[in-house]
C-alpha cells in the first residue's frame, strides 16, 4: 500500500475511533434531538448561515465516514430548517458525503480488488458499465439496502464517479424527503422504525423498479419496431429454418429436431460446410500424410539408415477424398432426414424477417418460419493485390483439387492455416516461401509458442519471410513473381503458385440482409447481441458468420444458443457463453491454448504467474523422439486457479482438454497434480506442469519444522 493510501486510511480510522472514544452517538440520538430542539431552534435563529454551513459540514463528515446518525441528522434537519430548506440542504450533504466516501474507498481498495478478482470480476465490471446507474438507482431508492454499503460496494466497480454523484442525489431524493417531512413533525414522533411503513416501502421498491419497468417495456416497444412494414405470417411452415449445413448448421437443426421442432435445412453446396469439404477434415488428413513423408528426413532419429516414401501428390489428394467420403455420412441429408429435419438442397435468401426464398434446381420456393438461424460460414479472404488475377491462386477452397504438387509454393498468411499448409507442402517437397506481413508468425499466441513453429517450419525447408508484405504480382518470361516489400527493401520471388491464406470473410451477401437492414462488421460477420440475435429478435447467427473465434468446436457450441434461444424465445434465452474456449494450430510441434497467455495478461494488466514444464523431459516424448514443446500454465500469483494454458508439442491439441476442463468446473493444479496419469504418457506432462507450480509454492516454514521433528525421532 502507497504511503498516501497509509496516511487516508489512518486518518479515517482515527475519526471513526474519535467518534466512538467520545461516544459522539449520544448526540445524534431521537431523544437527545427532541430534548435539545428549543436551543438547536434558537442558535439556528440567531446564526443561520453558520448554523446551515456548519450543519452541512458535519452532515457530509457523518456520511463521508460513513458513521451511524444520517437518520437522526435529517429528522433534525426538517425540525430546524422546514421542509424544503432541510431537503435541499440533505439531498447536497448527503450526495456530497456518499462520494467522499466513494472515492475513499475506489482510492484505497479498487486496485486490489479488481488485480485480484478481475477476471471473476468481469461479468459485474461489464454490467455496471452498462448498466451501473440503473442499479445505483434501484439500490438508493429501495431502503433495506445500507446507504454506506452501497458507497463502498459500488466504489470498487467501473462506476463513473459523476453518475455515482448524480444518480445518488436523484435516488435518494424520495427517502431523503419521507424523513426531513418526519422531521418537521419531531413532537409527534417515538421512534425511527415506524418512519418507513409497509405502504411507503413498497412505494418505494416500486419507484426503484421502475426504470427497469420502463426499460422493458422501451425494448419491447423497440422490437415491435423494428418489425413495422412486414406482415407476420398468422402460422408458419416451421418453427426454424437454418442456412447453411456446415458445423453450426447441422447442430442447429440437430438440436431442433431432438427437441421435435419441425426444421428445414437449408444448403446451397454441400452437406457437412466447410470443416468436411475444405477445411478441418483435408487438412488434417494431409497434414498426416506430410508427416509420414516427414520421416525420409529424419531416419536416424528413429535407427534407421534410410527411410524412403516414394508418392503421388494424386494419391495422397485421393486419400483425403476418402478421408472425406467415410465422414460424410456423419454430414448426410439421409442421416439429418432420419433425423427429422426437412434437408433441402438450394440457395436461401431472406425475404421477410420470417420468409425464406430458395433457388432450387426446380425454381424458386418459400418457407416461412417463426424463427431463422444464418449458418452461412466464410470463405477464404483473397486480398486485391495488383497482378493477382494473372497468377495461379490456390485458396483453401480449391487446393483439394490439385493434383500436382507444386514444385515453388508461395504461402501468404502466417495465421494458423497458413502453417498447417506451409509446412506440409515443405515436408511433401515442395520448396515453399511463407510471406507474412506481420513481426512474426501465430500473432494470437505467445511469442514461444510462435517462435517454436518458425523453428519447426525453417527446419522444414520453410523459407519465412516474416515483416514481409507482398505489393504486387506479376508475370514475367512466362514466370509468376511476388514482389515484396520490407524493412530490408524490396524482393522479388519466383514461384508456381501462390496459396492464399490472409483470413476469411463471412457469407452475407446475397442473403438479402441489406433489404432487412441487417448489418454486418468485421469481415462481414453479422452484428449480433449477446444471445445471437441480429436486429430481429427471431433470426439468430451462429458459426463462421457469426465470429469472432472462427473454429468449428465454436460453431457447434455457438449453434446450441442459437437453436435454443431461436426455439423457446419468450420462455427462457441465454447469453453466448465464451469463458472456455480452446483451440489449436495443427503443425508440429502442435500449439494448443485455452484462456489466457502471457501476451494477453500484459495487454489487459493482468497479474499472472507462470508455470513452465519442458516437454524434454518427459519420458514418453523422449521414447518418441518427439521432446519438443512446453506446458505453460498462468495462476494469479500465489492462488491455485488456472487462467489460461498454452501446451507447445506433439499432440497438444489432445492434451489441452484436461486443463479445459479443469477450467470449466473450477479445478485448481492442485486436483490435476493428485489425479494419476498412466505412464509413459504425453498427459503426464499436465501432472508434471502442475508439479512444478507446487515445487514453487511448498510450505518452506513448515518444511522446516518437520525437518527438525525428523532430526529429533533420528
Ligand atoms: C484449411 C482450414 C482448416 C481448418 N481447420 C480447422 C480445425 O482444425 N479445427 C477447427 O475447429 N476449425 C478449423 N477450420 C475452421 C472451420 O472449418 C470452420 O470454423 C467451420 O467450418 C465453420 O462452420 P460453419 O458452419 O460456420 O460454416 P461452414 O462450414 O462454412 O458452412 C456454411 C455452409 O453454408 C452454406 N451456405 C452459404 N450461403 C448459403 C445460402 N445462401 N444458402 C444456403 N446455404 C448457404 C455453404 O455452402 C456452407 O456449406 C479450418 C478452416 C480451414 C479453411
Amino acid at each position: 500500500m502507497s504511503i498516501k493510501k497509509v496516511a487516508l486510511l489512518l486518518v479515517i480510522v482515527a475519526l471513526v475511533a474519535g467518534y466512538f472514544f467520545f461516544d459522539v452517538g449520544q448526540y445524534l440520538s431521537l431523544d437527545y434531538l427532541k430534548a435539545q430542539r428549543g436551543a438547536f431552534q434558537a442558535l439556528a435563529g440567531e446564526h443561520p448561515v453558520a448554523v446551515l454551513g456548519g450543519f452541512f459540514a458535519l452532515y457530509v463528515l457523518v456520511t463521508a465516514l460513513s458513521l451511524p446518525g444520517a437518520a437522526i441528522m435529517t429528522l433534525a434537519a426538517g425540525a430546524l430548517f422546514g421542509f424544503w430548506v432541510a431537503l435541499l440542504l440533505v439531498s447536497f450533504a448527503s450526495s456530497v458525503g456518499a462520494t467522499l466516501a466513494f472515492l475513499a474507498a475506489r482510492f484505497l481498495f479498487k486496485d486490489a480488488v479488481q488485480a485480484r478478482f478481475g477476471e471473476r470480476l468481469k461479468k459485474i465490471n461489464a454490467g455496471v458499465e452498462k448498466d451501473g446507474a440503473f442499479y445505483l438507482f434501484t439500490l438508493r431508492l429501495i431502503p433495506a439496502f445500507p446507504f454506506f454499503v452501497i458507497n463502498l460496494v459500488m466504489a470498487l466497480t467501473p462506476l463513473k464517479t459523476w453518475t455515482f454523484y448524480w444518480v445518488s442525489q436523484v435516488g435518494m431524493l424520495a427517502g431523503t424527503a419521507v424523513y426531513v417531512n418526519a422531521g418537521t413533525q419531531l413532537g409527534e414522533l417515538s421512534s425511527l422504525s415506524g418512519l418507513l411503513s409497509p405502504g411507503l416501502l413498497g412505494a418505494l421498491v416500486l419507484l426503484g423498479l421502475f426504470p427497469w419497468l420502463a426499460r422493458a417495456v422501451l425494448a419491447v416497444v423497440r422490437r415491435r419496431q423494428v418489425y413495422r412494414g412486414y406482415d407476420k405470417p398468422k402460422h408458419f411452415d416451421r418453427n426454424l429454418i437454418v442456412i447453411g449445413a456446415g458445423s453450426a448448421g447441422l447442430v442447429s437443426a440437430y438440436i431442433a429436431a431432438t427437441v421435435k421442432a419441425k426444421v428445414s435445412l437449408i444448403e446451397a453446396e454441400k452437406m457437412g460446410g466447410d470443416c468436411l469439404n475444405t477445411g478441418c477434415v483435408p487438412s488434417k488428413a494431409l497434414i498426416k500424410s506430410a508427416s509420414l513423408a516427414h520421416l525420409e528426413r529424419v531416419p536416424e532419429r528413429y535407427g534407421f539408415k534410410r527411410i524412403t516414401t516414394e508418392f503421388d501428390f494424386a494419391d495422397i489428394q485421393a486419400r483425403i477424398q476418402r478421408v472425406i467420403g467415410r465422414i460424410e455420412p456423419h454430414d448426410s441429408v439421409e442421416r439429418y432426414q432420419a433425423l427429422g429435419v426437412d434437408c433441402i438442397q438450394g440457395r436461401a435468401r431472406l425475404v421477410s424477417p420470417w420468409e425464406v426464398a430458395i433457388e432450387t434446381v426446380d425454381g424458386e420456393r418459400r418457407l416461412s418460419a417463426r424463427a431463422i438461424v444464418i449458418a452461412t460460414g466464410a470463405r477464404p479472404l483473397v486480398p486485391s493485390i495488383p497482378g493477382i488475377d494473372q497468377v495461379r491462386v490456390l485458396t483453401s477452397e480449391n487446393l483439394w483439387r490439385v493434383t500436382e504438387l507444386p514444385p515453388r509454393l508461395l504461402v501468404l498468411g502466417g495465421g494458423p492455416i497458413g502453417c498447417e499448409l506451409a509446412q506440409s507442402f515443405a515436408r511433401l517437397g515442395s520448396r515453399v516461401t511463407q510471406v507474412e506481413q506481420g513481426p512474426r508468425l501465430l500473432p494470437r499466441e505467445d511469442d514461444d509458442a510462435a517462435r517454436a513453429v518458425a523453428e519447426a517450419l525453417r527446419e522444414d525447408g520453410v523459407e519465412l519471410l516474416t515483416g514481409h508484405k507482398a505489393i504486387r504480382f506479376s508475370v514475367e518470361d512466362g514466370e509468376q513473381r511476388v514482389h515484396t516489400e520490407s524493412e530490408q527493401g524490396q524482393r522479388r520471388l519466383p514461384f508456381d503458385a501462390v496459396l492464399v491464406a490472409v483470413g476469411r470473410r463471412a457469407n452475407t451477401a446475397g442473403l438479402g440482409l441489406e433489404d432487412l437492414g441487417i448489418t454486418t462488421g468485421d469481415n462481414g460477420t453479422l452484428d449480433l447481441d449477446e444471445r445471437l440475435r441480429t436486429r430481429f429478435p427471431n433470426i439468430y447467427g451462429c458459426g463462421d458468420v457469426a465470429g469472432p473465434y472462427q473454429f468449428t468446436h465454436v460453431a457447434a457450441h455457438q449453434a446450441w444458443y442459437a437453436a435454443v434461444n431461436a426455439l423457446f424465445s419468450g420462455l427462457k434465452t441465454f447469453k453466448a457463453d465464451y469463458r472456455v474456449i480452446p483451440w489449436a494450430t495443427f503443425t508440429a510441434p502442435e500449439v494448443a491454448r485455452v484462456g489466457l497467455n502471457e501476451q494477453e495478461a500484459r495487454e489487459k494488466g493482468i497479474a499472472v504467474e507462470v508455470t513452465r514444464y519442458g516437454i524434454d523431459d518427459l519420458d514418453r516424448a523422449i521414447a518418441d523422439g518427439s521432446d519438443r514443446g512446453f506446458v505453460k500454465v498462468l495462476t494469479p500469483p500465489g492462488k491455485d486457479r488456472i487462467l489460461g494454458v498454452t501446451i507447445v508439442g506433439e499432440a497438444a491439441s489432445d492434451l489441452i482438454s484436461e486443463y479445459v476442463l479443469a477450467m470449466k468446473h473450477g479445478l485448481g493444479l492442485n486436483k490435476i497434480l493428485g489425479t494419476i496419469h498412466i505412464y509413459p504418457t504425453r498427459a503426464e506432462a499436465n501432472k508434471f506442469a502442475a508439479g512444478e507450480w507446487k515445487k514453487a509454492h511448498k510450505p518452506e516454514k513448515l518444511l522446516r519444522w518437520v525437518q527438525r521433528f525428523h532430526t529429533a525421532r533420528r
